[in-house]
């Protein structure tokens, strides 16, 4: 599967208008059928990283729902290579629709303790996965190896070249992904990373990531956007990606972007931001996580919510 162009989007939200900042939205989530959004830009290096070593298999590690794995098997499955993934948790979720379409793409599961998942970074540990996959190469969780920076440094150029912007916005969890897209920036261009999670090492993470390539970082901040922790979704957060899908048309994920334009309108509303600045926030897609959540969605909002949100999911 051919992936598609990345389209930058004019998005009209009230919050916006009002303090007339212009947003734009670069729709990464669209940017591969299946394997969307910042997944595709980290993973893309890492195949052709195989290709070129006569690799053919790919290890990696992730939790039951995580787009990471997902991306890494529909990937996986369209460059013809093996693919397995290390999940943390019980054998019970090979059943989630995350795994199902993980499994259904060929990737071969193996399910670790909390406890033994505590230990993917470890040399000694690695060390013992690599003798039991001697041909593979070994991806760390998200993706997020240095590969993956210069995966994301081509994601900030792709949509430089169709649109400038004053500041790139994106979700991060391991960081990766933003330091990328900071590598990427033009000399006048910022850039802020919306954390997800409670991460105390996020910011030192994102320098290390940084100064690795030698590049002189633009200016860039950090905002924090957990909402009360990563796989947190309340009433309240739920109404704000419906109201958001109502306003723009565009339905967010439930972990990432959606924190990051909750967090941004707060932002806007408060009138941090110059008016005429324009930010183009990228779509990093994950929407495949709605696919586990429907009867917490029917719990919180009813069915018809749900709809709402299975309808836009099957249009895509
Ligand atoms: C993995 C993921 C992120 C975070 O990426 P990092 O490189 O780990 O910061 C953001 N958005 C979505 C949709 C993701 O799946």
């Amino acid at each position: 599967m051919q992936p598609q162009n990345l389209n930058i989007e004019s998005v009209e939200i009230a919050a916006a208008k009002k303090s007339g900042v212009k947003l734009f939205m670069a729709r990464a989530d669209r940017i591969h059928p299946l394997a969307s959004g910042n997944k595709f830009y980290k993973l893309k290096p890492h195949f052709e990283y195989a290709i070129a070593n006569d690799i053919k298999q790919l290890v990696s590690f992730g939790g039951a729902f995580s787009n990471h794995i997902h991306a890494l098997a529909l990937m996986a499955k369209d460059y013809g290579l093996q693919s397995v993934g290390i999940i943390r948790g019980e054998q019970e979720y090979a059943s989630n629709p995350t795994l199902t379409a993980a499994r259904n793409a060929g990737m071969a599961l193996e399910f670790v303790t909390r406890k033994e998942y505590q230990l993917r970074h470890g040399e000694n540990y690695l060390a013992e996965l690599q003798k039991r996959y001697p041909l593979a190469l070994i991806i760390p969780e998200g993706g997020s190896s240095q590969l993956a920076i210069a995966g994301c440094a081509t994601l900030t150029k792709d949509i430089n070249a169709q649109h400038r912007s004053d500041i790139f916005t994106i979700a991060s969890g391991t960081g990766a992904s933003f330091a990328g897209l900071v590598c990427g920036l033009e000399e006048t261009q910022q850039a802020i990373s919306y954390a997800v999670l409670k991460d105390q090492s996020l910011e030192q993470r994102i320098s290390s990531f940084i100064n690795k390539e030698e590049i002189q970082a633009n200016e860039y901040s950090i905002e924090q956007a957990d909402y009360g922790g990563y796989a947190k979704f309340d009433e309240t957060h739920l109404e704000f990606i419906l109201d958001w899908l109502e306003q723009t048309g565009i339905l967010l994920d439930p972990i990432y972007t959606s924190k990051m334009c909750r967090r941004l309108v707060e932002q806007l509303t408060d009138g941090q931001f110059e008016k005429g600045t324009s930010i183009t926030m990228v779509h990093s897609g994950g929407l495949q996580g709605w696919l586990g959540m429907r009867d917490k969605v029917i719990k919180l909002e009813g069915e018809s919510s749900w709809d709402l949100i299975q309808s836009y999911l099957l249009s895509e």
